[in-house]
């Protein structure tokens, strides 16, 4: 299955902006994490991201993005602003043939954020988005707290947080797709405390750079992964 995730604004378009927050950082930060948490939990899953660096992406580019991969989900992420508190997520208003399959996915998704995140929970909705209505799969867009609410905004400040939005998104597509979780690899290793050891071989500010290593011992034979 292809999954795409659409980080929100980028480059000149910084999105909303309060609280010493940029909504662009953190909408990319809360994909790229997701995207790590999938590749390390399930298997059977290709995540796309229709950014993966501040630049800034067109609408229409974004949803064309999708549609070239045939994906099968399209999430776009968000930070809201605009005095409220809270998260709510939106899929597409008109009328359109997969609109009860659309509904169906986000609510897993939708519900499965609210209670692993602790947001107030806005509701489920709908508009008539141009990333919704141009893409040709099932979309959904997630709107994750106020930039502009303190206590929002004092949440999306802790990196740990965003990571538990990530996670909770990871968790919301499994749970509506079925995905299988990935095999422990190294079981056999376990010792009787059930501890288990793990061989770390490279440390990198470049994610490219981890790819290419992680790359290379796949080749020889080691199950690795990135975290
Ligand atoms: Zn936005």
């Amino acid at each position: 299955m292809k999954l795409v995730l659409d980080p929100g604004h980028g480059g000149h378009d910084p999105g909303a902006v309060e609280n010493g927050l940029r909504e662009k950082d953190l909408t990319l930060k809360i994909a790229l994490y997701t995207r790590d948490y999938i590749n390390e939990l399930y298997e059977g899953v290709e995540v796309y991201l229709t950014r993966e660096e501040d630049d800034f992406i067109s609408l229409s580019e974004r949803a064309e993005f999708a549609n070239r991969l045939n994906a099968d989900y399209f999430c776009s992420i968000h930070i809201n602003a605009g005095k409220g508190k809270g998260f709510e997520s939106f899929i597409y208003s008109g009328s359109y043939v997969s609109k009860s399959k659309t509904q169906a996915l986000r609510n897993v998704l939708h519900d499965t954020i609210i209670s692993e995140t602790g947001f107030v929970d806005r509701g489920r909705k709908e508009a008539n988005l141009a990333v919704l209505r141009l893409t040709r799969m099932p979309a959904v867009l997630t709107e994750n707290g106020f930039i502009d609410n303190p206590s929002d905004a004092a949440f999306l400040k802790s990196d740990s947080n965003l990571r538990k939005i990530a996670l909770a998104h990871a968790h919301g597509f499994a749970k509506a797709f079925g995905w299988n979780p990935k095999k422990k690899v190294q079981t056999k290793e376990k010792t009787s405390d059930g501890k288990l050891y793990r061989v770390q071989v490279g440390v990198f500010a470049d994610r490219k750079n981890a790819e290419r290593l992680a790359e290379e011992l796949k080749k020889k034979g080691y199950p690795a992964i990135i975290v």
